[in-house]
C-alpha cells in the first residue's frame, strides 16, 4: 500500500536519511526503532508530505507520488498522522476538532460525520467530552481525541510518532490500547515510532531499526525482539530494559 524506494533526505547540506527502502502491505504494522536523532520522525514526515526528499520515490497503491503540495494535500487524507504533541485546536470543542477536516476538506455530510465521531468517541471512552475544550482534558484524553480526529478522515494508513512520549505513565496504557485495537480489530495499516518496547514487541509485524539515517536492520517483529540480527540493535534493546 505504501512503498519507499531509495529515499534520501537532506536538511540543507546535511543528509539525514540514506537510501531508505521498505514495502508496507495492507494491514501490516511497521515499527520504527532507533536512537534519538536517527531519523524516525523525519522519515514519517516525508511519508506525510510534511518534509520534502531529495532522491528516491514513494508509491501509494503502486502509483508513484508526484511530490507537489496539491498531491500531498489529497494524500494526507489517506495517510493520517498523530504526533507526540497533541495538536488539537484550542479554540474548538472536541466535536468541532473532529468535524473540521471531514466536513470542510472532504465535504462530507456533517450529520453523518457527527454520528461517526460519536461512535469513535465511545470507542475511546470519551463520548461525555464532546463539548469540552482541549484545555479541559488530560494529556491522555487529548491524545485519544487526536487519534479519533485522524480516524474520522477514513485514512488507509496511520502514522504514529511517539504518541505516548509526553504522557504520564498511567495515561500511556489507554492510548496504546486504542492503537492495539486498531490493529487487531480494524486491521489498520500503521507505521509506529515508539519507545514502549513491550508494546512494540506485541504489535510489530516488521521492525525497521534506524541509526544515523540508515536502516541497520529490517526484521520481522517476533524475530527482532527475540534475536536481533545486529549487535547495534541488540545493544539498543538492552539499553531500553
Ligand atoms: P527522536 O527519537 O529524538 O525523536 P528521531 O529519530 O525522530 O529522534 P529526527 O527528528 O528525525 O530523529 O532527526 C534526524 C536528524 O535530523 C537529527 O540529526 C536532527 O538533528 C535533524 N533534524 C531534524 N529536524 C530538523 C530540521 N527541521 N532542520 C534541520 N535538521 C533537522
Ligand atoms: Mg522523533
Amino acid at each position: 500500500i505504501l512503498k519507499v524506494e531509495h529515499l534520501n533526505k537532506f536538511y540543507g547540506k546535511r543528509q539525514v536519511l540514506f537510501d531508505i527502502n521498505f514495502d508496507l502491505k495492507k494491514g501490516e504494522v511497521l515499527t520504527l526503532l532507533g536512537p534519538s536523532g536517527s531519523g524516525k520522525s523525519t522519515l514519517l514526515e516525508t511519508l506525510n508530505g510534511l518534509e520534502d526528499y531529495q532522491g528516491g520515490s514513494i508509491y501509494f497503491h503502486g502509483k508513484k507520488i508526484n511530490p507537489t503540495p496539491k498531491e500531498w494535500q489529497l494524500l494526507r487524507q489517506k495517510i493520517g498522522m498523530v504526533f507526540q504533541s497533541y495538536d488539537l485546536f484550542p479554540n474548538l470543542t472536541v466535536m468541532e476538532n473532529i468535524l473540521l477536516a471531514p466536513v470542510k476538506v472532504q465535504k462530507r455530510n456533517e450529520d453523518e460525520v457527527k454520528k461517526e465521531a460519536l461512535d469513535l468517541l465511545k470507542r475511546v471512552e470519551l463520548d461525555q467530552y464532546v463539548d469540552a475544550y482541549p484545555r479541559e482534558l488530560s494529556g491522555g484524553q487529548k491524545q485519544r481525541i487526536a487519534i479519533v480526529r485522524a480516524l474520522a478522515m477514513h485514512p488507509e494508513v496511520m502514522l504514529f510518532d511517539e504518541v505516548t512520549a509526553s504522557l504520564d505513565p498511567e495515561m500511556v496504557r489507554g492510548v496504546l490500547k486504542i492503537i492495539q485495537a486498531l490493529s487487531d480489530k480494524d486491521h489498520m495499516t500503521m507505521i509506529i515510532v515508539t519507545h514502549e518496547m513491550n508494546f512494540a514487541a506485541k504489535i510489530a509485524d516488521e521492525v525497521l531499526f534506524l541509526e544515523n539515517g540508515k536502516i541497520v536492520e529490517d526484521t520481522p517483529g517476533e524475530e527482532f525482539f527475540a534475536n536481533p540480527k545486529t549487535d547495534r540493535a541488540r545493544a539498543f534493546l538492552e539499553s531500553m530494559d
